[in-house]
């Protein structure tokens, strides 16, 4: 415990005026003390007053000496303690001698009186061989003994009381001096324990000021969960290492480690039971971590993310080795909150390549080939790559133009044909977007739709999309649809039926001519606002597609969630069918379901007449692939357009095929 500030100020003060105080008084007493001793010396009267008292009877005694021997010898004697006696009754009347006797009016009256009589008696001195002179001064000198001898003693006793008065008083200051003393000595004691108590106090107060700065640091360089170090602090240790490292040689490897379906346990069972997991999957990481030797950090980077480092030679060595280990140990189920649990991760690893990349950091590195792992598929290790580099800095640079590029008309639509599976006959049209990059060239929409739908540029894109080809495909002959594709983030904004109608509006593409295809992932997030603005659509007149059915997750609810148009069976479905008899199978079974619910249904990817051939014995509608025409830019469908109507003219005998 420390005394508050102000309590200890106060204090100080106080001790410092009660100091102050003593002091003063201190000061007083010494001068009272030098006064008392300066009045002792003053009032010391005993000496002067004997004095007088032996020399007036001396007086006496002579006088009647002389009387007695009438001799010379003894008239001088006389003479000369007349002098002596005149000299002290001066002496007695001035000085020290003088103020006692004005003390008391009686006392100086009864001196005046003898000191008058000695003065009378004076001349007569001189005379004394006259025997009536020497018999007038012996009595006179008999009047004034008495009172002077009187005067004496008084004096004396006088001194004595005095004195005696000025010793009390000295005893009674020097016992307050004493006290002063004991008070002096205590309050400095005091003051000085205090003082010394509150240094104390101060330097361990200073030390727990030091102490919880050092917490505070700690807190900034550790995850408050997991207790591991956080990115910060990985930031400081990785510094270091790269710093350490021998220039040429592989020394560092980073694994990025993102957890698989975590979101998912946090959703079901609660946050606290996500905590409970990943201080789990902490403990996991820090303990298989903690065998591969000194100087490998785990660190928590946030929420789902894990970045272990692991230095020397023979760490790196047996990285994928470490990373699969990591995988199958984070894999393990869990007993999280009396439920098991059972989560996945996905890492993208980087070693430390000096001699191969100087640019090299392999923090960034293993950070895109986890993007890159996620991009593939979970449960992954991939190992960074170069070209990952080069892919995402073309895909940040695409981000930028992309601002750009459609205001620049650099992307447009391409139109793949679709065929009747039976006639050969192409039915219409899907509008695949194309970005035609000034300094890139050709660039596919797998590349530049992902990146539009992040950035919510799809919007603008996907109505540009629209709008370009329903205004081409009003000069198609009227027996021809289009299909244009439609994004998640598209269908769910407010505005699409405003935005659908409005290009159909302004380009006078009649509605029941358009298909909008969307996937499965559409119905996955919002189902109920997807169906109503589905409906919305198909009151337009428009018809609606399934895109890529056969990827994700394909269930066959789908087809009755909503009253679809058209099933595109994905071309990964198209693909296997020659080989694999359950694809077969599967595909007829579908193509049954959709037919009975009155759906047309479309191949995609078709490539081979063999796969041409199954596909129209399964009962498929319409075919659309490489075997009947790529993607092509209007002017090549115009081209098409233009043979297939001179196949049709009446002195043709050949039916409108695609690829002519
Ligand atoms: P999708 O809608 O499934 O389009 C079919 C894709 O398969 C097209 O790729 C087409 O070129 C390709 N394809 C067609 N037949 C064959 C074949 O026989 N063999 C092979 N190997 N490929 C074939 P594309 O044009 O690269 O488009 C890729 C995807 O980009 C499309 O898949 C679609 O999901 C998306 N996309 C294209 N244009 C747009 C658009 O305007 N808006 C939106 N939202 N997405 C678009
Ligand atoms: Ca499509
Ligand atoms: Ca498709």
């Amino acid at each position: 415990m420390r005394l508050p500030t102000s309590t200890f100020n106060l204090f100080a003060i106080a001790s410092l005026i009660g100091l102050g105080a003593i002091g003063w008084i201190h000061i007083g007493l010494v001068a009272s003390t030098e006064d008392s001793a300066f009045r002792s010396a003053r009032y010391d009267v005993t000496w002067t007053g004997s004095a007088g008292r032996i020399e007036i009877l001396e007086l006496q005694l002579r006088v009647a000496k002389y009387l007695e021997s009438g001799s010379a010898e003894d008239a001088d004697q006389v003479y000369l303690y007349s002098q002596i006696v005149e000299g002290r009754l001066e002496n007695w009347n001035t000085g020290v001698f003088g103020e006692y006797l004005d003390d008391s009016p009686a006392r100086r009256a009864m001196f005046d009186r003898a000191h008058a009589e000695f003065r009378d008696a004076k001349t007569a001195f001189a005379r004394i061989d006259d025997p009536e002179v020497l018999a007038r001064l012996q009595k006179k000198i008999d009047l004034i003994v008495p009172i002077l001898d009187r005067i004496g003693t008084d004096a004396h006793t006088h001194t004595v009381t005095v004195n005696a008065a000025i010793r009390d008083q000295l005893i009674e200051e020097q016992r307050v001096q004493q006290y002063l003393s004991f008070g002096l000595i205590g309050a400095g004691a005091l003051l000085l324990m205090v003082m010394m108590y509150q240094n104390r106090s101060l330097v361990r107060a200073h030390r727990a000021a030091r102490e919880s700065a050092a917490g505070f640091s700690d807190l900034a360089h550790h995850d408050g969960l997991t207790g591991l170090p956080n990115r910060l602090a990985f930031k400081g240790e990785f510094d270091a290492a790269m710093e350490a490292t021998d220039h040429d040689s592989n020394m560092l490897a980073v694994f990025a480690i993102d957890l698989d379906g975590f979101k998912a346990v946090n959703d079901l069972l609660g946050h606290s039971a996500g905590d409970d997991l990943l201080i789990e999957v902490s403990a996991r990481l820090r303990k298989l971590v903690d065998k591969l030797g000194h100087g490998n950090i785990v660190s928590r980077f946030g929420g789902d993310e894990f970045v272990v480092l692991l230095q020397g030679k023979a760490a790196v060595s047996r990285h994928q080795d470490i990373a699969a280990r990591i995988l199958a140990e984070l894999s393990r189920p869990y007993l999280v909150q009396r439920s098991t649990v059972a989560i996945g991760a996905t890492i993208g690893l980087s070693l430390l390549d000096r001699a191969g990349d100087s640019a090299s950091n392999p923090l960034l590195d293993a950070d895109l080939a986890l993007s890159n792992a996620k991009a593939q598929g979970k449960g992954i290790v991939v190992t960074f790559d170069p070209s990952m580099r080069q892919d995402f800095e073309r895909r940040g640079r695409l981000e930028i133009d992309l601002k750009t590029a459609l205001g620049n008309g650099e992307i447009f639509p391409f139109y793949q044909p679709q065929v009747d599976i039976r006639t050969g006959q192409v039915v219409g049209f899907e509008a695949l977007a194309r970005w035609n990059h000034p300094e890139l060239g050709w660039i596919g929409p797998n590349e530049f739709i992902p990146i539009a739908e992040t950035s919510s540029q799809i919007v603008e894109l996907g109505r540009c999309i629209l709008t370009t080809a329903c205004a081409q495909a009003r000069e198609f002959p009227e027996k021809m649809r289009v299909s244009v594709n439609l994004s998640v983030g598209q269908m769910l904004r407010d505005d699409v039926i405003g935005m659908v109608s409005g290009v159909l509006a302004s380009t006078g593409f009649p509605a029941h001519r358009l298909t909008l295809e969307v996937t499965e992932s559409v119905m996955m997030s919002e189902p109920e606002l997807a169906a109503r603005t589905l409906n919305e659509l198909k009151s337009l007149g428009i018809s609606i597609a399934l895109d890529d059915f056969g990827t994700g997750y394909s269930a066959l609810s789908y087809l009755r969630q909503f009253d679809w148009d058209e099933l595109k069976i994905d071309k990964s479905f198209v693909d296997d069918l020659a080989d694999d008899p359950r694809s077969l199978s599967i595909v007829e079974s579908v193509v049954d379901l959709a037919t009975e619910l009155g759906m047309k249904v479309v191949a995609e990817g078709v490539e081979s007449s063999d796969q041409d051939e199954i596909l129209r014995n399964s009962g498929c509608h319409i075919a659309q692939g490489y075997l009947y025409g790529r993607p092509q830019p209007i002017e090549d469908v115009h081209l098409l357009l233009l043979k297939l109507l001179a196949a049709e003219e009446p002195d043709s005998d050949e039916p409108a095929k695609a690829s002519g």
